[in-house]
């Protein structure tokens, strides 16, 4: 059985990675040229995705790469005041630890025999078992799996749903090297989450692998068209920036510093998720994890679920080698569950930073009582 994973994303590799180690050989068909064609994103909370890597067997070397030092949490409103500080003790367990992205991905990629990715290989299209790429090539397969993350092609053989945007609008932008450029801005973002929380607004900071501290400047109640009406000049890095501190007029000094020693890549990311609880009639020989299949406002459920999703399923099919359509309902059944219920979480908290008073909201939820 010939078995086509679209995407080389977390829940893709996951996926050839559980087959492997059960002994099923796939192909991973992956749009980007190569592992470090473009940048590979920030930090990603892994929790119950952590079951995912044991079942990869890939747990010890998890641990080696994350950072628990990353679960420190600090929440700030615009004019400064510290709302809530949590430092992560050193014995801590390792419950919520903080990965980079990239990381994460090559020790998938890294876990995969030569030759399992097909780099460079665009899916266009598919049916009656056969694969069109978009360099004119075909492939055969008796399961094509949708990895192919939140604008899946793939999705489309299976339900008409489209991610619509939800109202949020982030500028990503950093600080290279900070600890060495920025002492003082590294200090007072600390190791891990760093939130601010206005209304309307907030900032997130936060420290990557690689020294860079990523900030995202997200604006709530804004439109799919909010960036082309924004003023904020994305060819124009430092005219860019000169806004994004126009833009969070009132707030403390000490944001709008974290801005003005940003280097000069700015990016527009606009938000979108599919509906809560989608669900689709069971195909025989096609099926899709990740983002392809729930995408989720991002509150750190995403990754946990595009992981479990790959897992899941390459045990499934493992223990039904000889039916694989039955293997998919099977999997399908306690994703639809699963999935729903992280995407009714996610929503909700969604709704929290989008309210008024996001911060102090913020702050009960992790107070309680
Ligand atoms: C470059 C990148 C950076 C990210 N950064 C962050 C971040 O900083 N924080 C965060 O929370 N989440 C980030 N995400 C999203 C996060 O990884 C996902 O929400 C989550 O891991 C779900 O994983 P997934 O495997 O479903 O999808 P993804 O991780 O998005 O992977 C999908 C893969 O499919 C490939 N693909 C897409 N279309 C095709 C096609 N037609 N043919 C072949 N391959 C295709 C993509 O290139 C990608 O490698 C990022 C995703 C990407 C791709």
């Amino acid at each position: 059985m010939t078995i086509a994973i679209v995407g080389a994303g977390l829940g893709g590799l996951a996926l050839a990675r559980v087959l492997h180690v059960n002994g099923i050989d796939s192909v991973v068909y992956e749009r980007e040229t190569s592992r470090d064609a473009r940048g590979q994103g920030g930090m990603l909370d892994i929790h119950s995705g952590q079951r995912a890597l044991r079942e990869a067997g890939l747990i010890e070397r998890f641990f080696e790469i994350a950072r628990g030092e990353g679960q420190d949490m600090r929440l700030l409103q615009p004019d400064g005041t510290l709302l809530l500080q949590e430092d992560t003790p050193e014995d801590a367990p390792l419950d919520r630890p903080e990965v980079d992205r990239a990381d994460l991905r090559n020790l998938l990629l890294d876990s995969l025999p030569a030759g399992v990715v097909r780099w460079g290989r665009a899916f266009e299209s598919a049916g009656d078992g056969v694969l069109r790429l978009a360099d004119g090539s075909s492939a055969p397969y008796d399961l094509l799996v949708g990895a192919d993350g939140a604008h899946s092609r793939v999705r489309a053989l299976l339900t008409d749903a489209r991610p619509e945007h939800i109202g949020q609008n982030v500028v990503e932008v950093g600080i290279p090297d900070v600890d060495r450029t920025h002492p003082g801005l590294a200090t007072m973002v600390g190791r891990g989450n760093y939130w601010v929380l206005g209304d309307g607004m907030s900032l997130a900071a936060q420290r990557n692998g690689d020294g860079r501290m990523r900030i995202g400047v997200s604006f709530y109640h804004t439109g799919e068209d909010w960036f082309a009406t924004s003023a904020i000049p994305f060819d124009d890095p430092a005219a860019a920036r000169a806004r994004l501190i126009e833009l969070l007029s009132g707030w403390d000094s000490r944001f709008t510093a974290l801005i003005e020693a940003c280097d000069d890549t700015v990016v527009p990311r606009s938000i979108f998720t599919l509906p809560i609880g989608l669900t689709w009639a069971s195909k025989p020989d096609v099926t899709l994890v990740g983002d392809a299949a729930h995408l989720m406002p991002p509150v750190g459920e995403g990754a946990n679920m595009a992981l479990l999703d790959g897992a899941l399923l390459g045990l499934a099919l493992a223990a039904r080698p000889g039916d694989f359509p039955a293997a998919i309902e099977e999997y399908e059944r306690e994703m639809f569950d699963r999935t729903g219920a992280a995407a009714r979480m996610s929503a909700d908290m969604q709704e929290l930073l989008m309210s008024p008073d996001a911060a102090q909201k913020l702050l009960a939820f992790f107070q309680p009582g």
